[in-house]
């Protein structure tokens, strides 16, 4: 019996948590790679429940940092359905002996043993995130294509590559996915994973176990060096030129350098000679997928759950979030394992129950045809008898187009029901629309602006 247990004596609220608990890391353990598993979730134990206070533990600053970044809403969301309430989470930590940071990388992967006692630099590889499982779309497109040529071939194409957009957009899946088919091609290249976090932790190890020369060593033996969130670097002024040099360093080596971050380089207030550095090389965003793309990505997660989805639940999911893949992944997974708890089949009522409440971008709106018509109407000057009409000059097709599939991303209309509400269009007309406005999405960048725009107008939200 643990400790735990015995402080806690068989106390059922405890026994309830601990089961619920063991559900939760079956799920994870499916979600997250080994290593990361092993080091960091497994690790971690629910030490006391309180009223809806659940306190867990962890055996470093960094699991703690990584469950909470990471895992925490997925971990409430078994807890809170298996436990049938709203629960709080908090997480702690009693540091160990062990460093459990930066732990060895790379999965099924036989590496060479390190020299002496050194820590290696990379976090571990998820070997669940490889291009064959990217769903390429629009809005991901070119650092989808950057991300695939620089793994061909490191430090030759674009360099630096600086990929940037909102949280759960692909970043992370798309330097894993690079990493991994960097090293199936060249098993002895030194592949770094880093993220902005584990990179300051560890400079600030080593500076406070004076080991500095060792970093700097260990850095500037990289090949591919791949940071995720720069971000985290902000306002850390000693880590940050740290960073600047070893930047420099491994760049004047003619090696690979990849970062990630949720806004663009001009938006990041960090030390002008490291923006101008990314600057030079090349930038992708990736915004939030459309709703096709928000499909596909379904369908895949589901098929890798061995779950089978009907087309209006897949519509349903897709509909209900649709700025956030996580989110999206994170529904299906509560939704998968609510069905199999209540040994029920996942039908649309059964989504609707389950999701409506907890996932979805904050508040959604009923949108319906009309307020699309009106929106657009008031952004292009265009009358709403224009854009119903049949007039073919070109500043009345446009808007009615966006129309068309505004209607389609955000209302559940189907495609004949918009065509009705257009006017009395045929459905592949509508169909025609949406692919005109999505090719047109994907190369530029104004228009994007002006859909989000219109988007946030519309759903009433703040973008
Ligand atoms: P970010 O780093 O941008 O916050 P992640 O890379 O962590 O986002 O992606 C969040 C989740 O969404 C991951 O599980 C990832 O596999 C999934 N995901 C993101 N984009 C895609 C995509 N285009 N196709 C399939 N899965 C995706
Ligand atoms: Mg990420």
């Amino acid at each position: 019996m643990s400790d735990q247990q015995l402080q806690l004596g068989v106390d059922d609220a405890y026994v309830a948590l601990q089961n619920a608990w063991e559900c939760a890391l079956e799920v994870l353990s499916k979600h997250v790679n080994k290593p990361s598993f092993d080091s960091w979730i497994k690790t971690a134990k629910p030490v006391s429940v309180d009223g809806n206070l659940v306190m867990i533990t962890t055996n470093s600053r960094f699991a703690k940092h990584w469950l909470e970044s990471k895992h925490l809403p997925l971990i409430k969301e078994i807890l809170e359905t298996q436990l049938e309430r709203k629960l709080q989470l908090r997480v702690d930590f009693s540091e160990s002996d062990e460093p459990v940071i930066l732990t060895e990388t790379l999965p099924q992967k036989p590496k060479p043993q390190p020299k002496h006692d050194e820590e290696p630099i990379s976090l571990p590889l998820n070997n669940q995130y490889n291009f064959d499982n990217f769903v390429v779309g629009p809005t991901n497109r070119l650092a989808h294509a950057c991300a695939m040529a620089i793994s061909e071939n490191p430090g030759k194409t674009y360099n630096p590559l600086f990929i940037y957009g909102g949280a759960g957009l692909g970043k992370t899946h798309l330097m894993h996915a690079l990493g991994q088919t960097v090293l199936a091609k060249s098993p002895d290249a030194k592949v770094a994973y880093v993220s902005g976090e584990a990179f300051t932790y560890h400079y600030i190890t080593s500076l406070r176990e004076h080991r500095t020369a060792e970093f700097r060593r260990q850095y500037r033996s990289i090949d591919v060096w791949l940071v995720d969130d720069i971000q985290f670097l902000v306002g850390k002024e000693r880590t940050e030129e740290e960073f600047f040099h070893t930047y420099n360093a491994i760049y004047d080596m003619g090696k690979q350098i990849v970062l990630t971050s949720d806004r663009a380089p001009k938006d990041l207030q960090l030390d002008s000679r490291l923006l101008s550095r990314f600057q030079c090389g090349m930038l992708a965003d990736i915004s939030p997928p459309d709703l096709e793309t928000r499909m596909a990505i379904l369908q895949t997660k589901a098929e890798c759950e061995n779950m089978t989805l009907s087309d209006d639940v897949i519509l349903y999911i897709a509909k209900l979030i649709r700025t956030n893949i996580r989110q999206l992944e994170g529904a299906l997974i509560t939704l998968h394992a609510y069905a199999s708890l209540m040994k029920t089949a996942v039908t649309l009522s059964l989504a609707e129950e389950v999701l409506s409440k907890n996932f979805g971008d904050a508040a959604p709106t009923v949108v319906d045809a009309q307020k699309v018509l009106n929106a657009v109407s008031k952004k292009f000057y265009v009358e709403l008898t224009d854009l119903k009409g049949k007039c073919r000059s070109k500043n009345i097709v446009a808007p009615r187009q966006i129309a068309m599939y505004l209607m389609r991303e955000l209302t559940d209309y189907s495609l004949p029901a918009i065509g009705k509400a257009i006017g009395g269009k045929d459905h592949t007309t509508v169909m025609h629309s949406c692919k005109k406005v999505e090719g047109k999405l994907a190369t530029d960048k104004s228009f994007q602006a002006i859909i989000t725009e219109l988007t946030n107008q519309i759903t009433g939200s703040r973008g």
